[in-house]
């Protein structure tokens, strides 16, 4: 716990994949496999080297459609239902659990992600937790300046109009929560170990954010 003086929370930014649901269930793989296939069969890259540039594309750009757009000029909607096109059904299921914890969470909750909003809506319904959600800021609101760019979270923090200290931040991501740090935000890592310097809390899975966060606010006063 850091010491210093924060003004009370308002919001609490949750990321999307992998963070309110678990890595484990294969949802993400199922994703990866459609953008190497879109990497393919829509853009004309040789099977062999898909791998390679998607990889290289998550480093210098965030995100493999961030890289597609830069080189290849390609349709950002048309990539992004390719690639969700996929029976959620088979990965998800409603979850009693988290919606229960988001119940307790007495914040406004923020859905922000890199992917778009009919995802999200699928993702959040097949969970049975879309009510607790005001808003979705989704990568098309963001203009694909997509998380870790720093205009990803400006474009946050104006949208609510409020200061990153009165946010916290959900991600699995932790290179994801390096520009939430550095614009005042505390930042919760689900899910594995980050650099300490952008993280404040590491939980294992996203059930534990409820009671950490239960701590964090009663010793704010809320
Ligand atoms: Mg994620």
């Amino acid at each position: 716990m850091k010491n210093r003086a924060t003004p009370s929370f308002e919001y609490i930014l949750f990321d999307l994949d992998e963070t309110l649901y678990p890595r484990e269930c294969g949802l993400m793989t199922a994703i990866v496999e459609r953008i190497l296939q879109f990497m393919v069969h829509k853009v004309g890259i040789p099977a062999d080297d898909v791998l390679e540039k998607k990889l290289s594309y998550n480093q210098q750009h965030g995100t493999a459609l961030r890289g597609l757009m830069h080189e290849y000029q390609i349709d950002p909607l048309d990539y992004l239902a390719f690639v969700h096109d996929i029976n959620l059904a088979d990965f998800l299921g409603a979850s009693p659990p988290l919606n229960q914890m988001l119940y307790d969470i007495p914040l406004r909750k923020i859905i922000f992600t890199n992917a778009d909003h009919l995802h999200a809506e699928r993702v959040l319904n097949i969970l049975q937790v879309r009510p607790h959600f005001e808003q979705i800021i989704d990568i098309t609101n963001l203009n694909y300046k997509n998380k870790p760019d720093p205009l990803a979270y400006q474009y946050v923090l104006d949208t609510l109009g409020v200061p990153g200290e009165r946010c916290i931040m959900v991600e699995d991501s932790p290179r994801n929560l390096l520009p939430a740090k550095d614009m005042g935000m505390t930042t919760v890592l689900v899910g594995g170990n980050g650099p300490s310097i952008a993280i404040d809390y590491a939980v294992p899975t996203i059930f534990h954010v409820g009671p950490v966060l239960k701590n964090l606010l009663m010793r704010q006063g809320h």
